[in-house]
């Protein structure tokens, strides 16, 4: 054959990049005369990439350590390696040698550990694994671009060679690399001719990834200083494969050639490859995908290491995969067990066999981030370690939540086997025939206890959908006589369906996990499709629609991890006041958060016309500048919706600080919705009594709170002290006080010689009045804060029945310019210095005030007299004060008073009655 002698040709003399050359030309060898034996039938070895799970119907996470271990304790004994606590293993995953500065770094970790003795396992550089076996894709596929994709590898570990290395180091590495890929080259055309690639010959080109690296990394050690020798571990791990697609390491044979092995290679510091490993024939294998943990484990247990560190790219085992659940947390400490459910259902951030090796030793594996190393990492140790931690936070039951997609369900269905013994052996039978990896079985179909009587289901199992055709055609073919009889209805397949698991060990002795979990889903109206309960007990396992999975995700995760008093916010109008709460926020958000548990999220800000939105929440140390950046055109519908619709957050409230009747008209429409409203807007609670009426019906009759402590007095607390007052009984007789900061400073400076005008005029200068001075005096808006405190006595009035004494007089009421009111404005102010002349004269000072007459069931704005020692004559600057006088309260009334406008105290106010909910959800006090 044409292929065949070039296959034969002496150039395949492939370097052993830790030994002797000649060892791995034994292997290639091997490898020439077994992977070109063409394989009879069967499906081509598959690239894509595998699930790692393990066949659950096999699996004994116990007793296969349990064996293993008398084997690797026989082996290591007789061996007398330098065993036990003075040794280290590290691993570092692809991210963490991705490029030259990057290898450089992971030396500076690796030469700074002060360990007595260190192990290095590492990956590939990211991607590599990807490209090695996209070039045995391409040449199966007989595509010639796999030439110009391997000159890309040759092209990367060239050039991260050149950067980091130098002299005869630099010129053996490179000699070695094209050596290597002279030969994958040859490789990869006598894939491409046969248009096939045999398990080993994949195994052997990929594993050159690790190869590459782990040369390029002791090379660098070495130059920092430190001696270093690099293991090929090819040389030292043996595994056999198993019919699930995995491979079970050989204790015992690794464990003698490690012995032989160090007896020629003996250093303090050893860096390894991962991934990769022989079979006992000596034919090089790999550990599968992401395979690098376990051989870090497998290693930590042949040297009985103190501790395994893995190093990747996240700061250690999340909550939630931190790519789908921006709200993930990490978690401090594991169990091997949670470790092992949390990996085994699609935590990739640790091969699920990674767990096996370690932990009959008590090796503790540590998961660290190498781009945050100020962060300690997750710890997976034994569960009693973990329960004498003390000071912690009161764990959740449930650990954390991973997802497996691209999952089939297979549903057998019929009512003429249902008890028939052998039934369940002979449909696994069949699935294990066809060598499919069962993921989950539920115990019982949701369909089948609803529609219990029209249908009944004998099992549901969950399978990765490339195996699914596999699978129901072995069923069929099977169970064709009882399908064709009618005892079986079908076999249905159920496509695109995604596993959603719930770990933690404490799940088992908690009740209601369930009813949370379920609850939580049903809440964010995602169908489940079968349910199961781990045989461990320390998972929940439902499956889900694929497009349902990261919604399910989410909806479980807020629900067992974000406090139950996480708030999303709508800030409406980022003015004057909306922009001073937002910065009373920034300010303090952390201490909310640690000492209150209080997270409150800013998911929206609008303006009447931009709007910025966030799914998570605003970074508010920069929200002006986001605004500016990011900002979008206003829509108020969509606002709320990405406020309230978006998430998972339990409760939304929105702010409304504008002062538009048209923001005030959604406020009941927001409350039906479960929308919690705060709001310094007078506008609604001021506005028609019919709609007034309606919005405190629906208040009272929701769970739903409307707050608007702010729209009296800023933040001084009036309404909360007149409803403190009625819900306890007593009687409001009357309220009366002074409830504009503006006026309440124009009368306490009109004294002695100075005129009106004069005063009103200082007023605007010093930023106490509205643009337009006419708008303080013309008394609307005490009248409004007057209309607002009546109806909250209970007295049904319209702003229309409130009569008010307007300051400004009749002809300068349509004056067009400000300018052009202050300057006519002294005209007029002989009328007042010759009220206050009179006032003065009976020894009283005048005050412009807004009274509620609750007896006379009225309200008035009006400019009244005190006397001198009265409190409303003592006030100063802009101060407000209210009265109340009631029925406890009759002889002295209760009075409040104190600053009651002003950005800083009413966005104070506002920022209360946030707290106030927040403590109504929940929050501790
Ligand atoms: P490495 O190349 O270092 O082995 P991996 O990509 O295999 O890194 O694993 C780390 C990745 O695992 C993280 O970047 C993260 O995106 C992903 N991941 C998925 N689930 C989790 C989880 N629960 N906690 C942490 N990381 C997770
Ligand atoms: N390089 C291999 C892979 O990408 C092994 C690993 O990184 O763990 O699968
Ligand atoms: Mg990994």
């Amino acid at each position: 054959m044409a292929f065949a002698s070039s296959i034969s040709s002496p150039s395949y003399s492939l370097t052993n990049l830790s030994s002797k050359p000649s060892k791995v030309l034994t292997s290639a060898r091997k490898i020439h005369s077994f992977a070109l034996v063409p394989r009879p039938s069967g499906p081509r070895v598959g690239y894509a990439l595998q699930l790692q799970g393990m066949d659950l119907l096999n699996f004994n996470l116990f007793a296969s350590v349990a064996s293993a271990d008398a084997l690797l304790d026989e082996a290591v004994e007789k061996a007398q390696l330098p065993k036990g606590d003075g040794w280290s293993i590290h691993k570092f995953g692809g991210t963490c040698v991705g490029n030259s500065e990057r290898i450089q770094n992971v030396a500076n970790i690796i030469v700074k550990d002060e360990s007595e003795r260190k192990l290095v396992v590492v990956s590939a550089m990211s991607k590599v694994t990807d490209m090695m076996y996209d070039l045995i894709h391409k040449a199966q596929s007989r595509d010639d671009s796999y030439v110009i994709a391997l000159d890309a590898v040759l092209e990367k570990h060239k050039s991260t060679a050149v950067d980091l290395l130098e002299g005869d180091d630099l010129s053996n590495f490179l000699d070695r690399l094209h050596q290597d890929i002279n030969n994958l080259k040859a490789m990869l055309r006598a894939i491409y001719i046969a248009g096939h690639a045999t398990e080993s010959f994949s195994d052997f080109v990929v594993g050159h990834g690790e190869l590459w690296s782990a040369e390029l990394l002791s090379a660098v050690v070495r130059k920092s200083g430190l001696e270093c020798n690099c293991m090929d571990t090819r040389d030292v791990l043996v595994v056999n494969p198993t019919s699930s697609n995995q491979v079970d390491p050989d204790y015992l044979e690794s464990g003698r050639r490690l012995v032989k092995w160090y007896s020629q290679n003996s250093c303090d510091t050893i860096v390894a490859t991962g991934f990769i490993a022989s079979t006992p024939q000596d034919i090089p294998t790999t550990l599968k995908r992401d395979g690098s943990d376990f051989s870090a484990a497998i290693m930590g247990a042949l040297f009985r290491a103190r501790q395994v560190t893995i190093w990747t790219d996240v700061d250690g085992v999340y909550s939630a995969d931190p790519r789908k659940v921006s709200e993930a947390v990490i978690l401090k400490k594991l169990s091997y067990q949670e470790a092992w459910e949390m990996s085994y259902f699609g935590a990739n951030v640790l091969h699920p066999r990674t767990i096996i090796p370690v932990m009959k030793y008590d090796i503790p594996i540590v998961i660290r981030n190498i781009f945050n190393l100020s962060a300690p990492g997750t710890m997976i140790c034994r569960p009693a370690g973990l329960e004498s931690e003390d000071g912690e936070r009161v764990e959740s039951p449930v650990k954390g939540f991973a997802t497996i997609d691209n999952l089939a369900l297979v549903n057998v269905e019929g009512t003429g086997m249902a008890g028939v013994p052998g039934t369940a052996s002979a449909i696994f039978g069949a699935v294990k025939d066809v060598g499919a990896n069962v993921i989950m079985i539920s115990q019982r179909n949701l369909t089948d206890l609803l529609c219990r009587l029209v249908v009944s289901t004998l099992c549901v199992f969950a399978v990765p959908e490339m195996e699914v055709k596999a699978v129901a055609a072995a069923l069929e073919s099977r169970f064709r006589q009882a399908l064709d009889a009618g005892r079986l209805s079908q076999i249905a397949v159920i496509p695109n369906c995604s596993i959603l698991a719930a770990v933690g060990q404490k799940m088992a002795s908690t009740p209601g996990v369930s009813a949370t979990l379920f609850n939580a889903l049903a809440k964010a109206n995602i169908n489940v499709r079968a349910i199961a309960q781990g045989c461990s007990e320390y998972n929940i396992t439902v499956v889900v629609k694929r497009e349902d999975c990261i919604r399910a995700l989410r909806a479980v995760h807020s629900r067992f991890y974000l406090s139950r008093t996480t708030i999303a916010m709508g800030v409406i109008g980022p003015g004057l006041i909306g922009g001073t709460l937002l910065d009373q926020l920034r300010d303090q958000a952390a201490i909310l958060k640690e000492k209150f548990n209080i997270d409150l999220r800013v998911m929206g800000i609008t303006g009447a016309r931009t709007m910025l939105l966030s799914d998570a929440g605003i970074d508010l140390s920069i929200w002006r500048d986001l605004q500016k950046e990011k900002g979008e055109k206003a829509d108020l519908q969509r606002f709320v919706q990405n406020v309230h619709g978006n998430h998972f957050i339990p409760n939304t409230v929105i702010v409304d600080c504008t002062a538009d009747s048209y923001v005030a008209s959604h406020y009941h429409d927001w409350l039906r919705r479960g929308i919690h409203v705060v709001t310094p807007n007078k506008k609604a609670n001021s506005g028609p009594l019919e709609q007034y009426l309606k919005l405190r019906t629906l208040q009272r009759q929701s769970y739903t709170h409307y707050f608007y402590e702010a729209t009296v007095g800023a933040g001084l607390p009036i309404i909360s002290t007149l409803q403190g007052l009625l819900e306890t009984g007593d009687k409001i007789l009357r309220i009366e006080g002074i409830f504009s900061g503006t006026l309440s400073y124009i009368f306490n400076n009109f004294v002695e010689a100075r005129a009106f005008s004069e005063v009103v005029k200082e007023a605007k200068q010093a930023g106490y009045t509205e643009p337009d001075p006419r708008d303080d005096l013309s008394g609307t808006d005490v009248a409004r804060k007057v209309i607002i405190l009546a109806r909250e006595s209970g007295l049904k009035l319209e702003l229309s029945d409130i009569p008010v004494k307007s300051l400004v007089p009749e002809p300068l009421k349509d004056s067009s310019s400000v300018e052009e009111f202050l300057q006519q404005l002294p005209r007029y102010d002989q009328d007042l210095a010759k009220q206050r002349q009179v006032a003065e004269a009976s020894g009283e000072v005048l005050r412009y005030v807004g009274v509620v007459d609750v007896v006379k069931q009225k309200g008035t704005v009006e400019l009244r007299r005190y006397k001198k020692e009265h409190p409303f004559a003592q006030l100063s600057g802009s101060d407000n004060i209210i009265a109340f006088s009631t029925q406890r309260y009759e002889k002295q009334p209760l009075i409040v008073r104190g600053p009651g406008a002003g950005a800083e105290v009413t966005a104070g106010g506002v920022f209360c009655d946030i707290l106030r909910l927040a403590s109504y959800l929940g929050a501790p006090s």
